[in-house]
């Protein structure tokens, strides 16, 4: 019987189900010993600090990654960031194979004027701020203005618009962070335009989340009857199932009657960003139309046109992603999930993408080293470990409990280690 020891860079879904596909490939001959490094005090990377609080039951795939981290060959190594504390040569050094699975978590930016004004940021920023991330939580986000902007056409731009635009009361019964729900409340925002460079039938929405919106209770969703017509025109009757299915969703949106509400989402079509104006801070979005240029007074924009990997020294990066060939980066070295395809697909693409890499990483191995472990390099960290970790997520679940929310985030690294009893 062999022991391999494996180091995996990051505790998202790809780092998981990485973990998984090596779990479930030891046989009588081979075992794993997984250790996963967190540069967060809490593991499960966007599942916790990505995906909207208003979607609790996408946040139960957090079951499987516990139960993944139950197996005894498995250890938890949070709060230890990868490049600073410890090298990836260090790993590379020590590990048989060593998987990066970081994700990408640095916004896209448009390259427009006026884009660095104050009241402009990325959801990137935004996201992580009203999901408890400990390095957004300290964030003024400008929520005093009538009007705000989301750039792009995906489900994400669709979660940031959402957030903005619901009624914040009904964030009270989710894990959205305490100090979120205190500014969305003081919130003077009750017109979100979300606008797509191209038409409706090339927007990245998914029809589940469009058919939710309508069910919004206090929020107006408006989208031009027109836009959708056109569309329905121009991709004719070769009409692919998936855009079938958007362009009916957004075709019930605009036969849905207008409320009273006073919030109101806008859908805007073929309007490309030009220029973001405003001299202190952001005042308005010019855009070029087919009818001309437009512009949109906002006091917020918030741009949602994709994510690319932040940098770790010692691995190659290219367009945002390291540079891998189908998951192999290096000698015992590899790379998964949207750190090596980008930003793309659903939680569940990055299972089927980390078990291929992971059938490379066996294909690869030669005899196990025996040149220890990341605890050596551990000096001086507060390491969160698998069962501080259990105590943070048990105390976080009770405290949410007589709030009726699922938990109560915990924010700043010295809750996240009291919690941990450390
Ligand atoms: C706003 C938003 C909403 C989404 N909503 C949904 C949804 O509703 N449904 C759905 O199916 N998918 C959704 N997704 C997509 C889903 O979250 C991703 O597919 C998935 O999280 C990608 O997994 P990953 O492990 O590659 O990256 P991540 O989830 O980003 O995990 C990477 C982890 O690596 C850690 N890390 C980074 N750098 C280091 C370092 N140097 N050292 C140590 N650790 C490090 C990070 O802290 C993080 O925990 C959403 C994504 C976003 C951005």
């Amino acid at each position: 019987m062999e022991i391999f020891k494996v180091a995996i860079v990051g505790a998202g879904p790809a780092g998981y189900f990485a973990a998984q596909a090596l779990q479930n490939s030891q046989n009588e001959e081979r075992i794993f010993a997984i250790d996963m490094i967190e540069r967060l005090p809490t593991p499960w990377g966007l599942v916790r600090s990505g995906v909207a609080p208003d979607h609790p039951k996408i946040k139960t795939v957090s079951k499987v990654f516990e139960k993944i981290a139950a197996d005894p060959n498995f250890r938890l190594f949070a709060n230890v960031e990868i490049g600073s504390d410890i090298t990836i040569k260090n790993l590379q050094e020590k590990y048989d194979a060593v998987i990066i699975a970081t994700g990408s978590a640095l916004g896209k930016t448009l390259g427009i004027p006026g884009e660095d004004l104050p009241g402009s940021i990325s959801a990137a920023t935004f996201v992580p701020w009203y999901n408890a991330h400990p390095d957004f939580a300290d964030l003024n986000i400008p929520l005093d203005c009538q009007n705000a902007v989301v750039i792009g056409a995906g489900n994400v731009a669709m979660d940031v618009a959402r957030m903005l635009a619901l009624e914040p009361s009904e964030l009270d019964p989710t894990d959205t962070a305490d100090h979120a729900i205190a500014a969305l409340k003081l919130s003077s925002i009750r017109n979100v335009y979300i606008s797509a460079r191209r038409g409706p039938e090339h927007a990245a929405f998914t029809s589940p989340e469009l058919r939710e919106l309508p069910k919004l209770e206090h929020t107006n969703v408006v989208i031009n009857r027109d836009d959708i017509e056109a569309a329905l025109a121009r991709v004719g009757s070769e009409i692919e199932k998936d855009v079938k299915s958007n362009l009916d969703a957004m075709m019930l949106i605009a036969d849905s009657e207008r409320s009273q509400h006073e919030r109101t989402m806008h859908f805007l079509f073929q309007h490309t960003p030009k220029e973001i104006l405003g001299t202190d801070r952001v005042e308005g979005v010019v855009y070029s139309t087919p009818q001309g240029d437009v512009t949109i007074k906002c006091g917020l924009v918030i741009t949602a046109i994709g994510y690319q990997a932040a940098p770790i020294d010692g691995i190659p990066y290219e367009n945002g992603k390291v540079v891998n060939i189908d998951g192999r980066v290096a000698e015992n070295l590899y790379v998964v999930g949207w750190a090596k395809r980008g930003p793309s697909g659903v939680i569940g693409t990055n299972k089927s993408d980390a078990a291929a890499v992971v059938e490379l990483v066996i294909s690869d191995l030669k005899g196990p080293k025996l040149a220890g472990d990341i605890s050596e390099l551990l000096t001086n960290q507060s390491v969160i470990d698998q069962l501080a970790w259990q105590k943070i997520n048990e105390a976080e679940i009770a405290a949410g409990e007589p709030l009726g929310k699922p938990r109560r985030k915990a924010v700043s690294r010295a809750e996240f280690m009291h919690l941990g009893g450390l």
